[in-house]
């Protein structure tokens, strides 16, 4: 025997507004999707269901009145304020001394250099941005205290994420970051700086490499700091091999020797304008 249908049951109240109450179950093969029935027009918004408490305090009084235009006060308020805005590049202003920018392979005082072409700030970039290839130094050709120099030294700025890694590996303080940031390029080749634009400029009582190291000295002593400028010795083998050297006393100067290496000297100027325009 069938069983007799039941009678349709009639919906709970719910307290909820007319417009929120739960619609009938849809039909098979209708969407199920439950739809707020739409305010007719003229009707005003859903009042609050029963029991809902704003934890906003109603404005009263000025305040209610002054609410519209309340907004503008953060405005106003910074209207007054000095300007932070930087007028870059017209203006540059210096980065913090411990900024981590472009690296520089530094020179000892006289002149040789300090990277000895260890290759431990390749193996310790985790970008892979470094390239060293190391050589021998000779009698003839001297250009870093001790057996090694490096002879391919290559940082790509496209990779270097300027985390500092490689500086901390280097052994003998070759590797150093300046505060220079200004590293764009036209170029994705011209990113890859070689030795030559990472070199520290040469400076006063220097010698450009190659040439012997101080006489009477060995590599320790470098390392030391004992080595204050180049020596008659080293500037006469200099004089000797390379006649027109720009370093020589009575040469083109430290700045055409300088040309050799635009960029490190280029940086060199615009950091010191840069830190110059700071102290003002
Ligand atoms: S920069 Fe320093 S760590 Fe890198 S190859 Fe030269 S000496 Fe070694």
């Amino acid at each position: 025997m069938a069983d007799k249908p039941k009678p349709a049951r009639k919906a709970a109240p719910t307290g909820k507004p007319a417009g929120q109450q739960a619609r009938k179950p849809a039909a098979a093969g209708q969407p199920s999707k439950a739809v707020a029935a739409r305010p007719k027009g003229g009707e005003v918004a859903t009042p609050a269901p029963e029991g809902y408490q704003s934890l906003i305090e109603p404005r009263t009084g000025l305040a209610e009145l002054l609410a519209p235009v309340g907004g503008f006060g953060v405005t106003l308020s910074n209207m007054f304020r000095k300007t932070v805005t930087e007028q870059y590049p017209s203006e540059k202003v210096p980065a913090k001394p411990r900024y981590h920018g472009r690296h520089q392979l530094n020179r000892y005082a006289d002149g040789l250099e300090k990277c000895i072409g260890c290759e431990l700030c390749a193996w310790a970039c985790p970008a892979d941005a470094i390239y060293v290839e190391g050589g021998d130094n000779t009698p003839d050709a001297q250009f870093s205290p001790g057996e090694r120099y490096g002879r391919v030294y290559q940082i790509n700025y496209l990779r270097c994420i300027f985390c500092g890694l490689c500086i901390e590996a280097c052994p003998t303080r070759a590797l150093t970051m300046t505060n220079e940031y200004e590293l764009a390029g036209p170029t994705r080749a011209g990113m890859i700086w070689e030795k030559e634009d990472l070199l520290a400029p040469l400076r006063e009582g220097m010698l450009a490499a190659p040439h012997p190291m101080v006489e009477g000295t060995t590599h320790t002593d470098y390392y030391r700091g004992e080595i204050t400028h180049a020596t008659d010795a080293q500037r006469a083998w200099v004089a000797e091999h390379r006649p027109d050297d720009p370093t020589l006393p009575g040469g083109a100067g430290l700045d055409v020797a300088n040309e050799l290496a635009p960029t490190a000297a280029a940086m060199a100027a615009t950091v010191a304008a840069a830190t110059k325009q700071g102290s003002r």
